[in-house]
């Protein structure tokens, strides 16, 4: 279910156990946005059940914050136009030629294109996997895209944070709130690391051991502090404050 968290924001918590992520929902008096797409038909299914029984607005646009399946790959369901940064858009695009037949999925962790970590949990989430639908987004934006919805502005912003190198922020000034997307987390595609799902509990402790590129955390808190928040929400934890989110990248 929706939660509301802010005058204009209501946040649908995430899920690990498909690796669900938090789902934001901005609603304005003439528009409401979604901040991240779902991971799946069936995500977007039950969210678009649980907008109806909570009597909450039905979304115009979707954004979605980088390409990561797991925040994208329900964006063809919602039927509604999608919105991305051009490197999302991009790579999406490249994303929707992947096949995911078994051997498909294992050469592209053998190339590093993808990680065992998606590979399993997209095995969860989708039990026919010709079920998979990835598209590009309606309108690609280059640097800044500010959406006003009637009272309410998201500004869409490429953050370059250490994640993914696509990742876009959220901006909601005039409830001085900020989705991350993923965009603070570690880099799980870049230095190489062990996940069995086996052993699903060392998962916090392998991603805590990867370690930040310091030149790019700077760079990020550059950005960061150009924008004047109070909370924040990440892909896949509770919102937290602007403090906590300086310590953790500190
Ligand atoms: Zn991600």
């Amino acid at each position: 279910m929706f939660e509301k968290i802010t005058e204009h924001i209501y946040i649908r918590p995430c899920e690990s156990y498909t690796d669900r992520p938090n789902i934001g929902l901005i609603v304005g008096e003439k528009y409401s946005m979604l901040y991240e797409a779902g991971n799946s038909r069936f995500h977007v299914e039950l969210m678009k059940n649980e907008l109806s029984e909570q009597g909450l607005p039905f979304p115009d646009f979707v954004a979605v914050s980088h390409w990561h399946w797991d925040h994208s790959f329900g964006m063809d369901a919602w039927k509604i136009p999608s919105i991305a940064g051009r490197k999302t858009h991009e790579k999406l695009i490249e994303v929707s030629d992947w096949e995911w037949d078994d051997d498909s999925m294992e050469k592209r962790i053998k190339s590093r294109e993808d990680i065992a970590f998606c590979s399993e949990m997209i095995k969860r989430e989708y039990p026919d996997r010709s079920e998979i639908k990835v598209v590009g987004a309606d309108i690609v934006f280059d640097d800044k895209l500010t959406i006003d919805l009637g009272g309410v502005t998201c500004e869409l912003a490429h953050s370059k944070g250490p994640h993914s190198d696509d990742s876009v922020v959220c901006y909601v000034p005039e409830d001085r709130f900020m989705f991350l997307g993923d965009s603070n987390c570690k880099d799980l595609y870049g230095k190489p690391w062990h996940f069995d799902i086996e052993h699903e509990e060392d998962f916090l402790d392998s991603v805590d051991a990867i370690p930040y590129d310091k030149d790019i955390v700077d760079k990020f808190i550059t950005f960061l502090d150009r924008y004047d928040f109070d909370l924040c929400a990440s892909g896949h934890r509770e919102p937290f404050s602007k403090k906590e989110l300086y310590e953790s990248l500190r």
